[in-house]
């Protein structure tokens, strides 16, 4: 995935001579430093000289994804009398499912009977203003306030709930999940519009024009240019009406004369689009709405359209969809490409009854831009976990809390013991987090501080 940003950088590098700097993008030393010396040394094995050595270092310690772009020696010239710390950071944060239960809905009505629901993102403002792509996975469709609300099964949210999102500085907002048909295509529609009126946030998943295949949508930062792909393993439905087909973007295959779904083979259609977003994109990232509900481990599925969708092009995958979180791993496939999965970040929002559904992950993502390509950096890249809270008598939505802050007396006085009849303790969102999440788990301040120190 490099190819782009090599040459993107070629051309920034000239551009700075000409204007007699240095470099465009010097950046500060911090404790990266350290890394990158150690990786100085290691660069030896790989033959590369070490007046380049930088250009191996954000490959060795950031996973490069671009083999290709490795052995690419054509850049060493142009950045021969370069810095040693020539690079730049890019960061993504997503969050999961807004499922909107009534109990959510409810809560954003105002006093003169309007709705509002930017209480709901308070919680993660400070990620929500440094983070560079913000994702959200709107798990309901917004299908026209005229509908009426409704929650479980057949939802519709306020499309003030969009406002919201898009106020609080999200960027990015999926839509291709299984209640995407909930209110039948009209709803969908409705949908699409409505996210017109905020040209500001890329919306994807689903279309107003019916197609088996749609342009790849990219979101352009700082000239590394990202594509994301979403869909939905379905519709809660066992046959695709021919009404929703090419609307809404699909994971799994279906046949294409009777409609039935096929949720044991990938819709060929999501390798021809990762395949085509490689080609226009530096980084692909694939948010699948796949998985097994309330089930904290990948399915047999998950790993396999994975390792076939990494095998294609993928560089990230953002899961969604079981209501739980599920962990992070990097999928390397048999051509040799890797991928960072997250398997599920769990719900964002929702009144849900099962203990394990309160834990939920935020992604965060570093990117950095090197003579290589963009590569995923490890060092700042993992998952926050966070819990959703909500009051009971009556159930009301009241904040999502990040765990390292939440404490025994919230949990103690947590919706879920009177409405769901769970015991919830912090240990066992400690427990849970530790088991799923691991060695992914990042700290707020581990984000924040890396970000304000740029
Ligand atoms: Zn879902």
């Amino acid at each position: 995935m490099g190819c782009r940003s090599s040459q993107w950088l070629q051309e920034a590098v000239s551009f700075a001579e000409e204007m007699g700097m240095n470099s465009l993008f010097f950046e500060k030393e911090t404790k990266d430093t350290h890394a990158i010396v150690t990786a100085e040394n290691d660069s030896s094995e790989t033959g590369v000289k070490d007046a380049h050595s930088t250009a191996t270092t954000g490959a060795q310690e950031a996973s490069s994804f671009d083999k290709a772009a490795a052995e690419d020696t054509s850049f060493l010239e142009a950045t021969e009398a370069e810095p040693a710390f020539l690079k730049r950071e890019i960061t993504l944060m997503a969050t999961g499912d807004n499922l909107m239960h009534m109990g959510v809905v409810n809560a954003g009505i105002q006093a003169d009977g309007s709705y509002d629901y930017s209480f709901l993102f308070e919680g993660i403002s400070d990620f929500l203003e440094v983070a560079d792509i913000k994702i959200t996975n709107q798990e309901i469709i917004l299908g026209g306030n005229e509908l009426g609300f409704s929650g479980y099964p057949k939802f519709n949210a306020p499309t003030e709930l969009g406002d919201a999102i898009a106020e609080a500085g999200y960027n990015v907002v999926l839509h291709a999940s299984n209640h995407a048909a909930d209110r039948e295509v009209s709803g969908l529609l409705n949908c699409v519009s409505f996210w017109e009126n905020h040209p500001e946030v890329l919306m994807v998943g689903i279309h107003k024009e019916p197609a088996e295949s749609h342009d790849i949508p990219l979101l352009t930062i700082d000239d590394i240019t990202f594509a994301i792909l979403n869909y939905t393993y379905g519709p809660n439905l066992e046959v695709i009406p021919e009404s929703v087909r090419g609307h809404l973007d699909m994971l799994c295959d279906w046949d294409r004369n009777t409609g039935y779904m096929d949720y044991t083979t990938i819709n060929p259609q999501v390798l021809s689009d990762i395949e085509a977003a490689e080609e226009v994109a530096d980084v692909v990232i694939v948010c699948p709405h796949w998985g097994t509900e309330y089930t904290p481990v990948p399915s047999s599925y998950q790993e396999t359209f994975a390792e076939q969708m990494t095998q294609a092009g993928a560089d990230l995958f953002i899961g969604t969809h079981p209501h739980v979180v599920q962990p992070v791993e990097w999928i390397e496939s048999e051509n040799g490409n890797r991928a960072l999965c997250y398997y599920s970040l769990g719900n964002y929002v929702s009144t849900q009854k099962q203990g394990l559904c309160m834990l939920e992950a935020m992604a965060w993502v570093t990117f950095r831009a090197t003579e290589d390509g963009v590569v995923i950096s490890e060092e700042k890249t993992g998952a926050i976990p966070m819990v959703c809270h909500y009051k009971s008598g009556p159930v009301r939505a009241e904040n999502v809390y990040l765990l390292e802050n939440y404490t025994q007396e919230q949990a103690d006085v947590h919706g879920i013991r009177a409405y769901g009849g769970v015991n919830l303790t912090l240990n066992d969102l400690q427990t849970w987090s530790e088991e799923i999440l691991g060695q992914w788990v990042l700290t707020s301040d581990a984000v924040l501080e890396a970000e304000g120190e740029q």
